[in-house]
């Protein structure tokens, strides 16, 4: 199993800031060294080990501080969530055409694992997406690739076109997509020729390829083993074909890790699948966390800062609620709240809480929400500090300064004044309810 060693490294630095009540600038700096002694070791890429650390160091620095939670757990949780952005989003969805053929080119080195992994696709997609799956044979170069395609096409009960390889790829892959159509088939997967490195002759080919079968998916194999020349065997690739997704072979293996780390951070190309074993089934849906995890082992401490950091939230979200009751809302506070409503949900996901209340919050909720909320951002941001506390010293010109501040129009502004007060109203006309419901919001 990979990764073992960087595990071992990480957790030991962590370790030692686990339980101190402070995270001071000397034993932050120790640990963040370990850690990248840890990831250089590992083979990760110098910049990105730079850029990781940066990104952990001004994230330390911005963390609110929770009681229930000690600094050393904080860091983990950072680490973990960093190490999560750097291998990648979740975009590992296959992204094939609803009605139609879809077409999936995969391209790689020789070696890498290209042929076995079609298969493993193939028999993914026609398992667990119930599609009419076509491999076509068109690796040319390999010759027992065509053969053992055919042997893996069998082993699956996938369809395998097949042509004489003196015809070239370029001819085969045309003919059988052809084929494919006329067969109804959903998906069509495109072998094509490896070779040992990376020559003028394959990349042309590659994208002459490209260019004429116009695929919906572009993955390229890369071998976990080779560690750090996974991320320039990526970058050529790229370079060229613009590859939608990577599929990380020999995960399975023993690879010291570096390569798999770097690799989407320098070519923003998603891992989309690794390839863990020689059988057919040895595939895995790539998800970060997931491996972020594993990298960590650490998963307990993870859920435990976020569940307090949500109870967080709620305690942020209760006291504005109160300043809501006691009738002192501000635009600032509207502001605060509208930057919670992306976590919490809208106000009037809040006044639900509110027993009486519920009509009143659907009425409040707004089907366009998400745009509403940038621009009455935007407007509350153009305010003064003056403006914020009390709304109703704004004159026209005022109103024009902030309306051409926040990129919106008077109307837009009025509307947000109109809105403010009429939220006031209701605060009074709660504040009233509130005595009727002794102990809500203390
Ligand atoms: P191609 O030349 O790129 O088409 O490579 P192949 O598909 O023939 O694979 C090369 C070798 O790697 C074969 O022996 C495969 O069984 C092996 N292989 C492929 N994928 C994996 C994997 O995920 N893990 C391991 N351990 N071996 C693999």
């Amino acid at each position: 199993m990979g990764f073992d060693t960087l595990q071992d490294k990480l957790v030991h630095s962590l370790r030692k800031v686990q339980g101190k009540s402070q995270l001071s600038e000397k034993n932050m700096d120790d640990t963040l060294k370990e850690i990248r002694v840890a990831l250089l070791e590992a083979d990760v890429n110098y910049g990105v080990v730079k850029d990781f650390l940066n990104r952990i160091k001004e994230e330390s620095i911005g963390q609110n501080v929770l009681n229930s939670v000690d600094p050393g757990q904080l860091l983990i949780k950072i680490v973990h969530d960093e190490l999560v952005k750097l291998l990648g989003s979740d975009d590992t969805e296959l992204k094939l055409k609803d009605n139609g053929l879809s077409v999936i080119m995969v391209v790689g080195l020789q070696g890498t694992g290209k042929t076995t992994q079609i298969a493993k696709i193939a028999k993914l997609l026609k398992e667990k997406r119930n599609k009419k799956v076509l491999m076509i044979a068109g690796d040319t170069i390999r010759m027992a690739a065509v053969d053992q395609l055919v042997t893996l096409g069998r082993e699956i009960g996938v369809e395998v076109y097949r042509d004489d390889i003196s015809k070239g790829t370029i001819k085969i892959v045309k003919d059988g997509l052809q084929y494919a159509k006329d067969g109804g088939f959903d998906v069509a997967l495109v072998d094509t020729a490896g070779r040992l490195h990376i020559d003028e002759e394959l990349m042309k080919e590659l994208s002459d390829l490209k260019a004429l079968i116009k695929p919906d998916e572009i993955l390229l194999t890369v071998d976990a083993l080779t560690g750090q020349d996974i991320v320039n065997v990526a970058k050529s690739f790229n370079d060229l074909l613009s590859v939608s997704g990577l599929i990380v072979t020999k995960f399975d293996g023993d690879s010291k890790g570096g390569g798999v780390l770097s690799v989407k951070a320098i070519t923003s190309v998603p891992i989309k699948f690794t390839g863990v074993g020689e059988k057919v089934d040895d595939i895995e849906v790539f998800h970060p966390d997931r491996l972020a995890q594993r990298i960590l082992g650490m998963g307990d401490v993870v859920t435990f800062v976020e569940k307090a950091q949500e109870q967080f939230d709620e305690k942020e979200a209760e006291r504005s609620a109160k300043r809501f009751m006691s009738g002192k809302f501000t635009m600032d506070d509207l502001l605060k709240q509208l930057e919670a409503t992306q976590k919490m949900g809208p106000i009037a996901s809040l006044m639900k809480m509110i027993p009486g209340m519920g009509e009143m919050a659907k009425q409040m909720e707004n089907t366009d929400a998400d745009k509403q909320l940038i621009k009455v951002k935007a407007i509350i941001q153009s305010m003064t500090k003056e403006e914020r506390e009390d709304p109703s010293i704004m004159r026209n010109s005022h109103k024009r300064r902030i309306a051409s501040g926040s990129g919106t129009s008077i109307n837009d502004v009025n509307r947000l004044l109109n809105q403010y007060e009429r939220m006031k109203k209701m605060m009074k006309q709660m504040s009233s309810l509130r005595g009727g419901f002794p102990g809500l919001f203390g």
